[in-house]
């Protein structure tokens, strides 16, 4: 979508700090890390969110979940790390692109809402 923050990232009009990429992946760093480690993961193809997951997407959405634990070792969370992604106004989702932070490298809060 041309008006997508996420997508010009992943056509690499918007620079990014990358730490993944394969056909249908792309990883980054977060601009405003909220832990040591905080890499966001979204598939290539525009998803708005995870309520527009469905059959003709969701292989890209399994490549992620394979790929988060190669970023994870490759980043050093050997000691856990929490996955999270916003849907929706309720959510508090800014980017209108189907997203996913690995968030990791301190005892994170137990409280997530
Ligand atoms: P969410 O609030 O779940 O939609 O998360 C959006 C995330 O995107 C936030 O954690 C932002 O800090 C991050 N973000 C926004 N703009 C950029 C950017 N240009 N590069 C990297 N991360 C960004």
């Amino acid at each position: 979508m041309s008006d997508c923050l996420f997508c010009k990232i992943i056509a690499g009009e918007i620079p990014s700090t990358k730490v993944y990429e394969d056909d249908t992946v792309y990883a980054f760093r977060d601009i405003a890390p909220m832990a040591p480690v905080h890499v966001l993961v979204v598939p290539k193809a525009h998803v708005a969110s995870a309520d527009g997951i469905n059959e003709s997407n969701s292989a890209s959405v399994a490549r992620i979940f394979e790929v988060i634990p190669k970023i994870a070792a490759a980043e050093g969370l050997t000691n856990g790390y929490r996955v999270i992604t916003n849907c929706g106004e309720d959510a508090c989702q800014s980017v209108k692109h189907l997203h996913f932070h690995i968030l990791g490298g301190k005892k994170l809060p137990e409280n997530m809402a």
